[in-house]
C-alpha cells in the first residue's frame, strides 16, 4: 500500500493514526480497537464493517510484534 496514503488516514472515530497490517491487509486503531479491512488495496474505512478485535489482539497490536508471544498458560 502506498505510503503516502496510508500516513494521511486517521481512524474516522478517534482521528487517531492507523497501523498498516502488511500479513493481514488491515489497517488498526489500537485506540479503538477496531481493524479496517484492505481490499484490493483500497482501504474500507467504514466502521459499520470494521472488524473488532479481541483484547489479546489489540495487546498484541500495540506491543508491535506478533512474533513475541510466549507460550504461557
Ligand atoms: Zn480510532
Amino acid at each position: 500500500m502506498d505510503k503516502q496514503l496510508l500516513s494521511m488516514l486517521v481512524c474516522p472515530l478517534c482521528k487517531g493514526k492507523l497501523k498498516y497490517d502488511r500479513e493481514a491487509q488491515e489497517l488498526i486503531c489500537t485506540f479503538d480497537g477496531l481493524a479496517y479491512q484492505i481490499v484490493d488495496g483500497v482501504p474500507n474505512m467504514l466502521e459499520s464493517d470494521a472488524r473488532l478485535m479481541t483484547e489479546e489482539e489489540k495487546l498484541e497490536k500495540a506491543a508491535g510484534s506478533t512474533k513475541q508471544a510466549s507460550a504461557e498458560s
